[in-house]
């Protein structure tokens, strides 16, 4: 039995979720005539509080095509030096909006309104305008670090005072609701745009749902042709994106639990240095100096034990669907 940890990407769609899929009404999505399509987009701009959504084929979409709705060319974006936007995106911000990027350093890529405040350009012509205002929760790169409401709403305060619209990367929203128990709708209220993925935690194979205001997912529709990514019968994706907004949002429990095991299971181990503090589905570990992330992961490969490297002496494991309690288990007894 392999013990898949690189990414909570991997999980394959259960029986029932297939059921979903395979029983799905379906029409042309680019005619914007695919039911399921359509009540997905509608189920999930209900739950936030939007009007509209948009379904794309992955969160790298839904990120891109809202920067290049809310940015001009030769505007810039304020995010963290750990966004998924500015890291892991092919450098879509240059190449598909050419706006810049304005990076702060925060904690564990999570901002603060003061901190943003210190960077927004004041309107003269030497400057870049700051169009775009980018958080991401929980952060990734950031071991998984959620944001306290309380923290989102000054910079939204921020950002009204300075005209500038807020978006949010919530590739896993839901995980940073479950535990802070907080209700989709309060980040409804908070953010220009989100982009919520549906394959991560949530285990749908392909899938990721950008929301705004019916003038913001017009042009955001525009955009999406525009990048290839107009698609017909989709709605044999997006069942299952509604199969697991109606069943798996509140077992993302179970996988932060077994991450913080996980981490005090590799806290005891003398390769590793350090536990990144584990909030949600995530654990990053260093290794102390001699041993290097490459070399790690290969030997845990040896042992049927899948993680990813995450910078040099950093490896990163991620709880998610089909890690059950006996992976946790077979996990324990590979790794001591
Ligand atoms: C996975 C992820 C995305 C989107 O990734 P895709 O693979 O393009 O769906 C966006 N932001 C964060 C923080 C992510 O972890």
């Amino acid at each position: 039995m392999t013990i898949e940890l690189r990414s909570d990407t991997f999980t394959k769609p259960t029986p029932a979720m297939l059921e979903a899929m395979f029983s799905a009404e379906v029409g042309d999505d680019v005619f914007e005539d695919d039911p399921t399509v359509i009540a997905l987009e509608q189920k999930t701009a209900k739950m936030f509080g939007y009007e509209a959504g948009l379904f794309c084929t992955s969160g790298t979409m839904t990120n891109q095509i809202a920067i290049n709705v809310h940015v001009k060319q030769g505007d810039e974006v304020i995010c963290d030096a750990l966004s998924h936007i500015y890291l892991y995106e092919g450098g879509g911000i240059s190449a598909n909006s050419m706006a810049s990027v304005n990076l702060l350093q925060g904690n564990r890529g999570r901002l603060t309104a003061s901190q943003i405040k210190e960077v927004i350009q004041p309107d003269n012509i030497h400057h870049p305008i700051s169009a775009l205002i980018s958080l991401e929760n929980t952060v990734n790169k950031g071991g998984g670090a959620y944001y306290q409401l309380t923290d989102i709403q000054e910079i939204k305060k921020l950002c009204l005072e300075n005209n500038i619209p807020l978006h949010l990367d919530g590739a896993r929203i839901f995980n940073a609701l479950v535990e802070t128990q907080e209700s989709p709708l309060e980040y409804g209220k908070l953010f220009d745009s989100i982009s919520v993925c549906l394959s991560k935690g949530l285990g749908t194979p392909i899938g990721s749902v950008l929301l705004g205001t019916k003038d913001f997912i017009k042009k955001a529709r525009r955009v999406r042709k525009r990048l290839g990514g107009g698609w017909r019968q989709a709605g044999y994706l997006a069942a299952a994106g509604i199969y697991a907004l109606d069943n798996n949002i509140e077992r993302l429990k179970e996988d932060h639990t077994r991450a913080r095991i996980i981490g005090e299971t590799m806290a005891k181990l003398p390769a590793v240095e350090e536990i990144l503090p584990v909030d949600t589905n995530i654990v990053i570990f260093r290794l102390n100096d001699k041993i290097l992330s490459s070399d790690y992961v290969q030997q845990l490969n040896e042992k049927g034990i899948r993680a990813a490297t995450f910078g040099k002496h950093l490896v990163r494991f991620v709880t998610h669907l089909d890690f059950t309690d006996e992976h946790l288990e077979a996990f324990q007894k590979r790794v001591l």
